[in-house]
């Protein structure tokens, strides 16, 4: 028998901030992963903080050269969107590979990043482009990066009456770019084996930057630090590529499941690297 719980779809922020103080209270955003949750008895919310209601959560807006994006963005939003085209491509190939298009409709960005998977494939390319998370609470609110967001598998630093309201980065120029790469069992509607992303900035014939970020290899999706400093301030070659690659899989930490090994992630991390970074480079030299 499934558990009841009360179902709330609060009208404003300052109501479901209200609710969400509530004992054993969780907010519902597309429900494709609380839904399925509670359905398997993983979770047992007592109430239930539709956030459909709240349209501060929701809208993709360009101000300068600041991308934001509200929490309630759906993945077929990110894919419908000419602001998120030209500024993030790689969320854009993720977006592309995200399950099928029932899910695609209604999953939003903020519920990928709040139930902590680290195989989550919004995660990595936000990572790519330092996003930052606005947390807000009838507190107020916070900005914190996504890459200090997690604290482990499926913990974050997320109080429990905090919402993600926005999504922000700062918009590439066009000495940048950034790829992503997810390696699953199938093309569609499979979960993320290994997934990378990849961005690059150059300058007069350098790298100015370099993120390289992993999913599904560790409890979290992580930076692999060493390998963007191996790339950084220097020209590309194929050595420093292999050499970046070769840190990426030393700094995984993957497991073996029923999907691949740890020793088949590892080599995904190192061929997928050394791939994305040869491409990256070559679209911007
Ligand atoms: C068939 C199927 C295929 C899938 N395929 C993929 C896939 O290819 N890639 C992938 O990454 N995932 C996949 N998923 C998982 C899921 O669709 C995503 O993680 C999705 O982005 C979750 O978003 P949601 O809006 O549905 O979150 P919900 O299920 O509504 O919520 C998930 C968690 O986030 C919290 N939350 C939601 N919104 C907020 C907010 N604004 N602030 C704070 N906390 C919040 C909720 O309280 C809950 O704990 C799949 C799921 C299914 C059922």
């Amino acid at each position: 028998m499934h558990a009841t719980f009360d179902l709330d779809r609060p009208a404003n922020l300052a109501a479901a901030f209200a609710l969400l103080k509530s004992e054993g209270a969780a907010a519902l955003a597309g429900g494709t992963n609380l839904i399925v949750d509670m359905r398997a008895g993983r979770e047992r919310p007592q109430r239930v903080v539709s956030l459909d209601r709240l349209e501060a959560l929701r809208g993709i807006r360009q101000t300068g050269g600041q991308v934001s994006i509200g929490g309630r963005t759906t993945v077929t939003d990110l894919l419908l969107s000419p602001v998120i085209a030209k500024t993030a491509p790689a969320l854009v190939e993720s977006a592309r590979l995200f399950a099928g298009q029932m899910v695609r409709n209604t999953a939003t960005v903020a519920g990928n990043i709040a139930c902590g998977s680290p195989a989550a494939d919004l995660v990595p390319p936000l990572f790519a482009l330092d996003a930052k998370l606005t947390l807000v609470s009838a507190r107020g609110r916070r900005t914190r990066p996504i890459d200090s967001f997690f604290t482990g598998y499926k913990t974050d630093i997320r109080r429990p009456t905090e919402l993600i309201s926005r999504i922000s980065w700062k918009a590439p120029t066009s000495r940048s770019c950034a790829l992503f790469y997810k390696l699953a069992r199938r093309k569609g509607d499979a979960i993320t084996v290994v997934g990378v992303a990849v961005a690059l900035d150059v300058d007069r014939g350098l790298c100015t930057r370099a993120r390289v970020a992993l999913g599904a290899v560790a409890p979290t999706v992580i930076h692999a630090r060493e390998a963007e400093a191996i790339l950084e301030g220097r020209p590309l070659t194929p050595e420093l590529i292999d050499s970046a690659a070769e840190s990426a899989s030393a700094a995984a930490r993957p497991i073996d499941d029923i999907r691949a090994s740890a020793a088949y992630r590892r080599h995904g991390v190192r061929v997928l690297v050394r791939r994305l970074v040869t491409q990256a480079w070559e679209r911007l030299a």
